[in-house]
C-alpha cells in the first residue's frame, strides 16, 4: 500500500515539474521568434518619393531608387 501511495505521488510531481517546464520555457520561444524578424531598413527614391526596403533598392552613388527606369531617369 505504502508503495503504490509513493509511487502515485512521484508521478504527480513528475507531472508538474513537466507542466512547470514548459510554462517557464514557452516565454522565452515567443522572445526568440520575434528576434528573428527585425524590422527592415526602408530608403526613398530620389525620383518618385517611394519608400523601398533597402534590398529592393537600387542605388547610384548614394543614391537610392525604386526601379532602374528612375535610375536612369535621375541622371
Ligand atoms: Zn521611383
Amino acid at each position: 500500500m505504502g508503495i503504490v501511495r509513493l509511487l502515485i505521488i512521484g508521478v504527480v510531481v513528475w507531472l508538474a515539474f513537466k507542466l512547470l517546464k514548459r510554462l517557464t520555457k514557452s516565454p522565452s520561444i515567443s522572445k526568440n521568434s520575434m528576434q528573428n524578424s527585425p524590422p527592415k531598413k526602408m530608403v526613398q527614391c530620389q525620383q518618385c518619393g517611394l519608400h523601398v526596403p533597402i534590398d529592393e533598392a537600387l542605388s547610384k552613388e548614394s543614391d537610392y531608387f525604386c526601379c532602374s527606369e528612375h535610375r536612369d531617369e535621375a541622371s
